[in-house]
């Protein structure tokens, strides 16, 4: 699912994360090589440009560029966009109506409709406790109402008995009444599908929709067939009036073409995909976990989604002039580790700090796990106001001191006092380079 759009994407993507700084040239090329991944995935040309045209508004217009994670920011906003344009919070199928609530399943022969019937049916048995009836309205092929029945009794889901001669309509009504006197709480009805979209079978579906008022009607749609099934979707829609898509066929399509267009065409969500031939393979459609699927980057989206929340601005301003000044003493250095925290541990904040990546290294070859921030901390905090100042005062009784009060060793105490060198002396070079990381950090935080 997805394969080959999601090798563009993180590819054209992840360059952007290894360079520390991106200029506005760097985001529309990258943007441009997004666009014509796009284009080979079959997705259509209007949400192609509406999608980059998103992003590049939001990375340029923003201070996403200065900011000293642009790589990232902008992966974050990519993922943003592709949420919002696969239909954001992402739907499931409505029930809520007095039972018997009618589904109603359209879509050209071949797309999976009989299959994806019986597999919602089985969902809804098994996971919602729902008594479900099916009914085949192919009067044409009785082959179709044949295969009904036998994923019938393959999913244990009853299907409605086939009384030849009876016309789609009159089967429909049928299953309807069937199912108000059975006491069942959903009535599937699987229309008669054909090979190309044609009127009589647009007549046919409208006719039965109007004699049954269904709660959803959903459009089984192949996702292999690209944008062509993004065109059935809307003619069905103009025609009879769509609630949503079931889109089959995912677990071969490796471009994504028709799931990426789908929403943003016809404004109908995809409410549930089919991944296989076996009766059990069928997923809810989550845009989130979608975008993470093609993008692969959810741990860096996470990371910028935790650092918007858990940075404290007045604080790391603060910080940042001080360290600006070259000033970074145990007290800078507590506010640090506690924002590491936070944050998820080492690999959480320094790994998303470009110019951490030093102090990153020194704290792993340290030994330094996450569990040993809690107790620094309690360290720092033994300390006295001017032992936290100038840390030079720490000598070997006072370092016992500390020890004994925060419930660790002095050689803990030395770990920790040579982190903080290796911090001081990274914060120092930095500020020496004009516009490197502290410049950075600085516009960043509006100073
Ligand atoms: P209908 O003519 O629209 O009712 O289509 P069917 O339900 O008979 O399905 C046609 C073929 O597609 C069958 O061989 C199904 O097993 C297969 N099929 C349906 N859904 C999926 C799916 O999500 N993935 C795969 N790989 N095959 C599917």
């Amino acid at each position: 699912m997805f394969g080959t759009l999601s090798d563009r994407l993180s590819g054209i993507l992840s360059g952007l994360t290894r360079r520390g700084s991106l200029t506005e040239e760097d985001v529309n090329a990258a943007l441009r090589e997004v666009r014509r991944a796009l284009l080979e995935a079959d997705v259509a040309l209007e949400v192609v440009r509406s999608f980059t045209d998103k992003v590049r508004e939001r990375a340029v217009g923003a201070e996403v560029l200065k900011s000293i994670t642009p790589g990232q920011q902008v992966i974050k906003i990519v993922n943003d966009v592709l949420i919002e344009t696969l239909g954001g919070e992402g739907e499931s199928i409505n029930f809520d109506a007095v039972p018997p609530v009618p589904v109603l399943m359209v879509g050209l022969q071949g797309s999976g409709k009989t299959t994806s019937t019986a597999k919602i049916a089985k969902r809804l048995t098994e996971r919602h406790k729902k008594k479900v009836l099916m009914a085949s309205l192919d009067t044409r092929r009785p082959a179709a109402m044949e295969q009904l029945a036998i994923l019938g009794q393959q999913v244990g889901v009853q299907t409605l008995p086939i009384v030849a001669g009876q016309s789609a309509v009159q089967i429909a009504r049928r299953a309807v009444e069937a199912a108000r006197l059975g006491g069942y709480d959903v009535v599937m009805l699987d229309t008669a599908g054909r090979v190309t979209l044609d009127d009589t079978l647009m007549a046919e579906v409208a006719e039965v929709k109007a004699a049954t008022n269904p709660h959803e009607v959903l459009l089984v749609a192949d996702a292999l067939t690209g944008q062509d099934a993004v065109n059935t979707a809307r003619a069905f829609d103009a025609r009879v009036g769509l609630t949503g898509i079931v889109l089959t066929r995912m677990d071969g399509d490796s471009r994504g073409g028709a799931a990426l267009s789908m929403r943003a065409v016809t404004g109908k969500p995809i409410k549930l995909v089919g991944i296989g031939e076996k009766v059990d393979e069928l997923d809810e459609f989550h845009p989130s976990r979608v975008a993470n699927r093609i993008l692969g980057m959810g741990d860096i989206v996470s990371l910028v989604e935790k650092a918007a929340q858990t940075i404290d601005a007045t604080q790391a301003q603060a910080t940042a002039q001080r360290m600006a000044k070259g000033q970074f003493d145990l007290s800078d250095m507590r506010a640090q580790l506690q924002q590491m925290e936070k944050m998820g541990g080492i690999g959480g904040v320094m790994g998303m700090l470009p110019g951490m990546k030093q102090a990153q290294s020194q704290l792993a070859n340290a030994g330094v796990g996450d569990t040993m921030f809690k107790r620094m901390i309690a360290a720092i905090d033994s300390m006295t106001p001017a032992e936290r100042k100038n840390p030079d005062l720490l000598k070997n009784s006072r370092k016992k001191r500390i020890a004994a009060g925060s419930g660790t060793s002095a050689e803990q105490i030395n770990k920790l006092l040579k982190m903080h060198r290796g911090m001081a002396d990274a914060m120092k070079m930095m500020s020496k380079q004009k516009g490197g990381m502290l410049g950075k950090l600085g516009s960043m935080f509006g100073l």
